[in-house]
């Protein structure tokens, strides 16, 4: 027997439809590439979208087509994004961060027939078009006057397009398991792989993410998505502030303290969402400049872990309360949400911070387990170690085009490749990257831990654990510390601040400091690449006597 309710397919076009129909003079501001402040509406943005999807159609890009968009966040990438997905075709957001190579190879596995630039990316796209075979058009996202001075041999222009075609346009005739959108993670391990979402997977996270324990938004709030649509899809608020009718602010490409602060205060921002790096260069701007923050009451903070002085930072001295998030590309990418529970908001403030620094507990829709190496599951004590499994409602089931082979367990769980600890109260808390967690004498040691107590001694700008080799415990950790500018520092001192906040025996056998810390395309500490530079360092405890230290980084 079947229920008997409607049949309302989860299309991510009806989320858009919703913000027209209802939200339709709430306003999107975007930062332009081109410069100047740009003003429109919810209303607009649904019918240029519609007329994208005409100038698609006239382009000969059909259902299931991939078209890739190579963008800063502004309201043409969401025209572009919704123009996209709603006639059915596959919004694929190129990640502009990445090595050129990657950017081939990934265009040339999604076969993207169209892709969308910024006026920003035309130079990379020219020096590569040959290595793109599959890509029939490219759109530039600009007006005629700056088309002028594009030397793109047939480059098409977004204004024109969109000025050409009419709103005339079917959305949504099609089933919620279609696919919508595809992102592919970083590539920190192998190659990138695809994770294909659907319209349905999309929607239910849209849904999920609106909860008051998840991003919380309301249609009176001011967002201003930091975290790049290219990044793990903008942590789904280009969808949820359509869902709720928010006010919606768009960085476009400048992601400096300075000009994200200017943004907070000229639009009376409430809300945002960025990874702590973006969060520190903010703050350091903020205190160079004796500023205050006069709208903002909540930031999400994720993709990496949040060290415990932005959060007091954050609270004591601007007023503003922090959620700390972990995801993945792999999970939509919400997957867990540091909200207080019944029990841990009755806690001090200080109390409830320890909950704060961890990566929380998962919404509706996700389920985690954590397992050792063999499979089993281990308790959730908030002690032991395991790796971290998760399943659910928006989850990957396979990449694209199979790549990576089975990657679900007996039980349906993907390993998100993170090691984590679980406590009684449900907060998850990650310790590591499996491939980056140092193992001294049969024992891990969390570098994320470390990590994050060195980087909140007053003279360190970015700190970074690695482990390197040892003759009797195998690994031990390292400490790599960029200094503020103009500081100077020692080995003792940051030894000594790092005493009695972790256990003895985690404590690093050296302090290196060097000039640069590199990050990766999301914004983390890229580990691989420090690796790679400290391939000759050893460590003052495996030299033999009398050696000197060597300063590889
Ligand atoms: P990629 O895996 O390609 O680098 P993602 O953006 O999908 O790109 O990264 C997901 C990973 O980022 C997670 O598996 C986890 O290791 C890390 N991560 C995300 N959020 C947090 C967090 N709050 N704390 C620690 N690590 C995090």
């Amino acid at each position: 027997m079947q229920g008997l309710m409607q049949t309302w397919p989860l299309t991510v076009d009806k989320i858009l439809d919703h913000a027209k129909n209802w939200h339709t003079d709430r306003e999107i501001v975007s930062r332009s590439v081109e410069g100047p402040m740009v003003r429109t509406t919810w209303g607009e943005v649904h019918t240029r979208a519609k007329r994208l999807s005409n100038a698609l159609k006239g382009l000969g890009i059909q259902k299931g087509d991939r078209v890739a968009t190579l963008a800063w966040n502004t309201a043409r990438h969401i025209e572009a994004w919704y123009g996209i997905m709603g006639m059915g075709a596959v919004c694929h957001t190129l990640n502009p961060r990445l090595f050129a190579e990657q950017l081939c190879y990934i265009v040339n596995h999604a076969e993207d027939q169209v892709i969308f630039t910024d006026l920003t990316f035309l130079p990379i796209l020219l020096e590569h078009r040959a290595k793109m075979p599959s890509v029939k058009h490219v759109i530039v996202m600009t007006d005629e006057a700056h088309m002028k001075n594009v030397a793109f041999p047939g480059a098409l222009c977004f204004e024109t397009l969109v000025a050409e075609h009419s709103a005339d346009c079917v959305w949504g005739d099609f089933d919620e398991n279609t696919p919508a959108a595809l992102c592919y993670t970083s590539g920190t391990t192998g190659n990138p792989k695809g994770v294909l979402y659907t319209h349905r997977s999309n929607f239910i996270h849209t849904l999920v993410t609106m909860g008051r324990d998840v991003m919380g938004i309301a249609a009176a709030d001011t967002v201003l998505p930091v975290v790049p649509m290219f990044h793990a899809n903008a942590w789904g608020l280009a969808f949820s502030c359509a869902a709720i009718g928010a006010k919606l602010v768009n960085p476009g490409q400048k992601l400096d303290g300075a000009s994200i602060y200017e943004l907070l205060e000229s639009e009376s921002v409430t809300f945002s969402a960025a990874v702590p790096t973006v969060w520190q260069m903010l703050l350091t701007h903020m205190r160079e400049n004796n500023l205050a923050l006069s709208t903002l009451q909540r930031v999400v903070i994720g993709g990496s872990a949040v060290p415990e002085a932005l959060v007091r930072a954050f609270r004591d001295d601007y007023g503003v309360s922090v959620t700390h998030a972990w995801g993945m590309t792999e999970t939509s990418p919400l997957g867990t949400l540091a909200s207080p529970t019944g029990k841990t908001a009755k806690l001090s403030a200080e109390e409830q911070l320890r909950f704060t620094l961890k990566q929380g507990r998962p919404p509706i829709g996700i389920e985690l387990k954590l397992v050792d190496d063999e499979g089993n599951r281990l308790p959730h004590d908030g002690v032991t170690f395991g790796k971290l499994m998760v399943r659910g409602a928006f989850v990957v089931g396979e990449y694209f085009k199979g790549d990576g082979g089975e990657i679900l367990d007996d039980e349906g769980y993907f390993d998100t490749g993170d090691v984590a600890t679980i406590d009684p109260d449900g907060f998850m808390q990650i310790t590591d990257r499996a491939k980056d967690v140092i193992k001294s004498g049969g024992e891990w040691i969390s570098t994320i831990e470390i990590e994050n107590i060195a980087v909140g001694h007053p003279k360190a700008e970015l700190a970074a654990v690695i482990g390197a080799a040892h003759p009797k415990w195998d690994e031990r950790p390292v400490l790599l510390v960029k200094l503020m500018p103009g500081q100077t520092g020692t080995k003792e001192e940051f030894l000594a601040f790092l005493e009695g906040k972790i256990a003895k025996w985690w404590t690093p056998d050296d302090v290196v400091f060097v000039d640069d810390i590199p990050l990766g395309a999301t914004g983390k500490i890229d580990k691989k690449l420090i690796r790679l530079r400290m391939a000759d360092y050893v460590l003052p405890t495996a030299r033999p006597a009398g050696v000197g230290a060597k300063e590889t980084a």
